[in-house]
């Protein structure tokens, strides 16, 4: 079988490093569709795009492109490996209203449900069970308390060596989460039929076998 498995939830919850591990062991393509909304994000940023102009919107998402690099799985925008600018905080901070704007999202989930068609797939983001995939196989939705989530972001940020502090990341977090939660189009939340995985007091292997233990009973 070659399941479609979607994984939502908070922003730094540990939804990526699960996608990533469940597809690995799996044999799977994994996609971070947030990278996707970060590249966006960069090139409004970079071709200083005003986000409450349409037309400024729609021309600008005629020119772009946004790609995964076959293996590495490195964001690509219109071809440039894009990969560490797009975890920057100046990306962190503007990419949730850009997120928001429904344009962008009718731009980026058709993409996403070609990249999903044929299966065997884990896909993470915030609306994926609900909105992209709402027939996936599996889905999962993550979360973990907003101190634990902070405390793995900063330790993220500093090992990459971006600037940034405790109450900034906390601030970015607890930001993005309400804009993620509270827009109109596609707002993050738990599917009817989303299994929740807390893992506030989970090693990384318990995280990942959770999660395993859930697609084994698929096929059980
Ligand atoms: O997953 P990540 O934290 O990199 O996502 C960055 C942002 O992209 C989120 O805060 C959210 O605003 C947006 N996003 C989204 N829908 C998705 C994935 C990400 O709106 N499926």
């Amino acid at each position: 079988m070659s399941y479609t498995i979607a994984i939502d939830g908070y922003s730094a919850c540990g939804k990526s490093t699960l996608a990533k591990a469940m597809a690995r062991q799996l044999g799977y393509r994994f996609i971070d569709t947030g990278a996707m909304y970060r590249m966006v994000t960069l090139y409004f940023l970079r071709e200083n795009i005003d986000i409450d102009n349409a037309g400024a919107v729609a021309g600008a998402l005629e020119g772009l492109r946004v790609d995964f690099v076959p293996g590495s799985n490195h964001a690509l925008l219109n071809g440039e490996d894009v990969e560490m600018e797009i975890r920057e905080p100046a990306v962190s901070g503007f990419v949730s209203p850009v997120a928001a704007i429904s344009a962008v999202r009718r731009w980026v989930v058709p993409q996403q449900r070609e990249m999903g068609k044929t299966g065997g797939i884990v896909m993470d983001g915030r609306d994926i069970g609900t909105v992209v995939f709402p027939d996936a196989d599996l889905k999962l939705f993550v979360t973990a308390s907003i101190d634990v989530r902070t405390d793995r972001r900063l330790a993220e940020m500093m090992a990459k060596g971006v600037a940034t502090t405790r109450a900034e990341v906390a601030a970015n977090l607890a930001q993005r989460d309400h804009i993620d939660s509270t827009r109109a189009d596609s707002p993050l939340r738990q599917a009817e039929d989303a299994i929740l995985l807390d893992n506030s007091n989970l090693s990384l292997g318990e995280f990942i076998a959770a999660g395993m233990a859930e697609v084994e009973k698929l096929s059980a």
